[in-house]
């Protein structure tokens, strides 16, 4: 069975501060009928509503990292769903301190949720799966920033792989032979190899999102994102400032469009500009000369992932 239309909407693309029209970090990826929150800058609520996101549906909340502009939305956030008397909890995933980050605000601000939170504090130091359904899984990474900072893999699960029947009668398959087949091994018959595709039915390109938020692009094993459908990866400055990048942990545009052409991924989405560009045109033009397939986001882009 497909989990249905995967769609990325960008809610903020903005670094430290909300400018140029930019709100801070934040994107919904929409897999089915699952709604996921990719870190919760501040405005994020706004986008919801501009763009029409149905925040009741969000079931799991995804936070890269500490710092303020992917983080600061949340409280509200939360603070809403609990208005709302939402029945279903609210599941986050986030680095160590999220816990008590938002205990801190809640009681400080001696609020009463209404509204169950399930919070898992995580620390991968190597590529971790968090959540595994039978339609998609996530796999939380650990990236290069000046805080602990983890990326998302969101994948589609392999649909199960048919024989069909009349290969079965045609080739006399027998139970292990079914079983081979349906893991994707070929047939063989003596001296003879038959592929498995030419057996089978339903098997498909799986489609898959990368959320590579506060990171340089050297410092940590960027194999899990190996040909991912989509990646999106920041791209604070050009490379003229490739100096004040790594000082601060950031990458540049030239940077990310090295690393997706590297990668054999499908397509990149840049984000996090700093405010210094107003225009991000020159950000989008120095990516796209490393690597064609490449987006820049904006505050309300909406991309299906094919
Ligand atoms: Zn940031
Ligand atoms: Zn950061």
């Amino acid at each position: 069975m497909s989990i249905g239309r995967m769609t990325l909407t960008i809610l903020g693309c903005n670094s430290a501060k909300p400018c140029h029209g930019r709100f801070q970090t934040s994107q919904i990826l929409q897999l089915g009928n699952e709604t996921l929150l990719l870190d919760c800058g501040e405005g994020a609520q706004i986008r919801m509503m501009d763009y029409k996101v149905k925040k009741s549906r969000i079931s799991t909340v995804l936070i890269s990292h500490m710092h303020g502009d992917h983080l600061y939305g949340l409280p509200g956030f939360i603070g809403s769903l609990s208005l709302d008397k939402r029945n279903a909890p609210l599941t986050i995933y986030g680095p160590v301190g999220i816990k008590t980050y938002l205990s801190a605000v809640f009681t400080a601000s001696q609020a009463h949720l209404s509204i169950d939170l399930v919070i898992h504090e995580i620390a991968p130091v190597v590529a971790e799966r968090i959540f595994l359904s039978k339609d998609y899984q996530i796999t939380a990474f650990p990236v290069s920033h000046r805080v602990p900072t983890y990326g998302y893999l969101v994948e589609e699960i392999n649909p199960t792989i048919n024989v069909e029947k009349s290969a079965i009668s045609r080739y006399s398959l027998t139970i292990p032979e079914i079983k081979k087949l349906k893991a994707g091994q070929d047939l063989v018959r003596g001296d003879q190899i038959i592929d498995h595709r030419q057996l089978t039915l339903g098997s498909k390109p799986l489609r898959s999102y990368a959320y590579c938020a506060d990171t340089t692009v050297a410092g940590w094993n960027t194999s899990v994102i190996e040909n991912t459908h989509t990646l999106y990866f920041e791209t604070t400055y050009l490379d003229e400032l490739r100096t004040k990048a790594h000082q601060r942990k950031h990458s540049t545009a030239r940077e990310a469009g090295e690393l997706a052409k590297q990668l054999g991924v499908n397509r990149l989405v840049i984000g996090h500009y700093s405010s210094q560009y107003r225009d991000i045109q020159p950000l989008l033009d120095e990516a796209k000369a490393y690597f064609e397939n490449t987006v820049a986001g904006y505050d309300g882009l909406i991309l299906e992932i094919e």
